[in-house]
């Protein structure tokens, strides 16, 4: 039995889909201490950049593992959301066009 199977067995997916809210939180707010760092903002914190790139790591892997345990990181699954992404990816792109050519 792998370690995704005993997670599986034992904790339900409403609350596999909780922890996955809880962990994409704590990335947003891992992403969100790396800003500061980077860029003073007049509110120093003591985290150094190393320490803050670090548990940015440690919630994407956080986030990762709740995927897996969801079966979200399933093959068909993952082929539709690296589709989507994708066409976000253009989108994004193309609203930057006009910028970019009056550069
Ligand atoms: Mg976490």
């Amino acid at each position: 039995m792998t370690d995704i199977d005993i997670i599986r067995d034992n904790v339900h997916e409403l609350e596999r889909l909780a922890q996955l809210a809880e962990e994409a939180a704590e990335l947003a707010q891992a992403a969100l201490k790396l800003r500061r760092v980077y860029k003073s903002t007049g509110n120093p914190t003591p985290v150094t950049l190393q320490g803050a790139y670090q548990n940015l790591l440690e919630e994407l892997a956080d986030v990762k593992v709740c995927l897996a345990v969801l079966n979200l990181d399933a093959s068909g699954t993952q082929w539709r959301v690296d589709q989507l992404a994708e066409e976000k990816l253009q989108r994004w792109a193309e609203r930057l066009r006009p910028i970019e050519t009056e550069a």
